[in-house]
């Protein structure tokens, strides 16, 4: 394969995660090394984001650490799935309070983000009426504060494709990029027509469902992802923004185009999202 000549963008890594907390400057490193130019870091709740807008620490030779804050939908998990089976939780506590915080937050460090998310539904841990409710409810209130302060929003989307893009498109969602998308390609294809982005994580390596996606969109409404640490190339494995290249080659392979397409093609629409000339 020919050397990748674009830095790549891993447009959505939990990099703030404590598996990180020991060695993060060395995982940024080495994403360095292997051509990895920003990676979008997403907040999950008002904690998390305080740690995103700390940034990475010490360290040389990093990629570009991008803070987008946000609010995850499991926090209003009422499921949880154990290997004997669901288990009913108790209601999350204080989420109206938390998610007036998180959008004080993201207003007060407009100019220190690059976008808003995480964000989204969620419905494989939220199960019940009244918590969909809630985030469906928080997903409208941070997609129109992304839209007044002209920031791209980043948005997770579990067992809940078809019934987050229509949420997004009814209420005129902008700068969308649907990350680890899990619903039919259909559906994804009818986003793209509207506008939306979809980044694909290195489990394409592993999942036929990843794959058609690749394949039914087309390539300017892709981008590339990781979501470490999680969704790597082995499902037990710790996933890092190294593993980014695996998802240039895998594209590439699945669209019969040489891997440096998809590098310069996937960071241009990224730059653009991102709104990002750095
Ligand atoms: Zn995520």
């Amino acid at each position: 394969m020919p050397p990748v000549t674009f830095l790549l963008i891993d447009c959505h890594a939990h990099l703030t995660h404590p598996q990180f907390s020991s060695d993060r400057g060395q995982v940024l490193a080495q994403a360095r090394q292997r051509g990895v130019g920003a990676v979008v870091v997403v907040g999950e709740d008002e904690a998390d984001n305080q740690a995103v807008l700390a940034g990475p620490g010490p360290g040389e030779n990093q990629p570009a650490w991008l803070p987008f804050l946000g609010l995850h939908p499991d926090r209003w998990a009422d499921t949880r799935h154990t290997p004997q089976g669901p288990q009913a939780l108790p209601p999350a506590e204080n989420l109206e309070e938390q998610l007036a915080r998180v959008e004080a937050q993201i207003r007060e460090n407009r100019h220190r983000i690059a976008g808003v998310g995480e964000v989204g539904l969620d419905r494989w841990v939220c199960q019940q009426q009244a918590p969909r409710q809630a985030q469906a409810q928080a997903l409208i209130r941070l997609a129109a504060l992304a839209k007044a302060l002209d920031l791209p929003l980043n948005v997770h989307s579990r067992s809940a494709g078809r019934v987050t893009l229509e949420l997004l498109r009814e209420h005129q969602a902008r700068r969308v990029l649907m990350h680890a998308f899990d619903g039919k390609a259909g559906h994804a294809l009818e986003g793209a027509r509207a506008g939306y982005l979809f980044s694909i994580p290195p489990s394409v390596l592993r999942s036929p469902q990843k794959e058609n996606l690749v394949r039914a969109l087309p390539l300017e409404s892709l981008l590339l992802e990781t979501d470490s640490p999680v969704l790597g190339p082995d499902p037990r494995g710790r996933n890092e923004p190294a593993n980014l290249p695996l998802v240039v080659e895998a594209v590439a392979r699945l669209k019969g185009i040489p891997p440096g397409e998809v590098a310069e093609r996937t960071t241009a629409t990224a730059r653009a999202w991102l709104g990002w000339a750095g």
